[in-house]
């Protein structure tokens, strides 16, 4: 139906996530710290009296930086690492991945088992509505959709020193919180916003579970961010010194628009997400990172609201191709036309209202952000 000219690859659109932002690559001397392809000299030695099918479920057990740690012993370890089915598909497969987790220091908190389950797995974990996740939020190894990550205030991580303030809990209490990221400084978002600082970024989940049993309750944790004030302009603050700009200068940029949709495209969003494609099965056929549709992607205006960005974003693959045009209509000159769907009943809900169709978006409205601005036409 005359789709295929119609799609890009996902290269044409910059959204300068984390593995947009990572150091270049090690040369091949680097990457062998051993020498080039050299054979092993030394075995693994306690290691070596088990069959290699146990030491491979020995290591599907460890965590990612344990498993970096053991690959560094010896030729023969890193050998052995290598031919761990997991650990093999996503250094084959998803190499950026591989180097986004010792740049952002999330090792500890995912083994290549669960990273591997995470790449299998095409939906996004969230929304749970059937929407290709072509991005994983590292930090708790989830994949996502755009809409998602860039919208939803769960995957909007926070500082240390914003969760200290805002949620009351202690230093060390944050500081001994595990799901935390280190801030690999560049630029960020489609705005390519600049993050200057190697800040610590935690999870906003563990942070709020954390303030929940600090309070003693939910509704006290919740009233106490309320009572807090205005959370929206200490978060201006907070990305006009991450960024090295004056936090007037921030500030002043930011309360022009709307707060809530300011919080929504924070290029911390970016800097936490990875793009990741879905390993469908053995070897590079079943290799599938999802595609845009160009006519979503022309259809977004200028300048355009988080929600028109997340909408122009949405991935397809192969299988959501047919769903997509009944959604949205037959593209024809590069536009959707949505009067000449086959189900034009269906429209209505899911093109004016949004993306995802359990609601997602309603989940800003949570923590105290004004639930009626979540499809509002600020500008971003
Ligand atoms: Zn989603
Ligand atoms: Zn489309
Ligand atoms: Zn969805
Ligand atoms: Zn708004």
């Amino acid at each position: 139906m005359g789709f295929q000219p119609s799609t890009y690859p996902s290269a044409s659109v910059n959204d300068h996530l984390l593995d947009d932002n990572l150091p270049a690559p090690p040369s091949e001397v680097e990457s062998q710290p051993h020498g080039p392809s050299l054979a092993p000299t030394a075995d693994l030695g306690a290691l070596a009296a088990l069959p290699v099918e146990l030491v491979h479920q020995i290591l599907a057990y460890l965590d990612m930086r344990s498993l970096a740690d053991f690959r560094t012993v010896n030729r023969q370890a890193a050998a052995t690492a290598d031919t761990l089915i997991e650990y093999g598909a996503i250094a084959a497969h998803a190499p950026t991945v591989l180097r986004s987790i010792p740049a952002s220091e999330t090792g500890r908190l995912m083994t290549s088992a669960a990273l591997y389950a995470t790449l299998r797995s095409p939906d996004c974990e969230k929304c749970g509505c059937g929407h290709f996740g072509g991005y994983v939020y590292l930090v708790t190894c989830t994949r996502l959709c755009y809409a998602c990550f860039s919208r939803n205030i769960q995957w909007l991580p926070m500082t240390t020193d914003f969760a200290c303030l805002s949620f009351g809990l202690d230093r060390r209490a944050v500081d001994a919180l595990p799901e935390r990221m280190r801030i690999v400084p560049r630029r960020y978002s489609p705005r390519a916003e600049p993050i200057t600082s190697r800040d610590i970024l935690v999870d906003r989940g563990a942070v709020i579970r954390a303030a929940t049993a600090f309070h003693g309750s939910r509704s006290a944790m919740e009233a106490f961010v309320r009572v807090q004030g205005n959370q929206q302009a200490l978060a201006y603050r907070e990305q006009g010194r991450l960024s090295g700009m004056m936090p007037g200068h921030r500030q002043q940029q930011y309360l022009t628009g709307c707060p809530v949709n300011g919080a929504a495209s924070s290029p911390l969003r970016y800097a936490a997400v990875v793009r990741v494609p879905w390993l469908k099965g053995p070897g590079e056929e079943g290799v599938e990172w999802g595609f845009h549709c160009a006519a979503c992607l022309a259809a977004c205006p200028s300048p355009c609201t988080p929600l028109d960005l997340a909408r122009s974003r949405r991935l397809l693959t192969v299988e959501l191709i047919d769903e997509h045009l009944r959604e949205f209509g037959p593209i024809r000159n590069g536009r959707h036309h949505p009067d000449e769907s086959q189900s034009p009943g269906d429209l209505a809900d899911t093109v004016g209202e949004s993306i995802c169709r359990r609601g997602g978006w309603q989940l800003l409205g949570v923590w105290g952000f004004p639930a009626e601005c979540v499809d509002s036409t600020c500008e971003i």
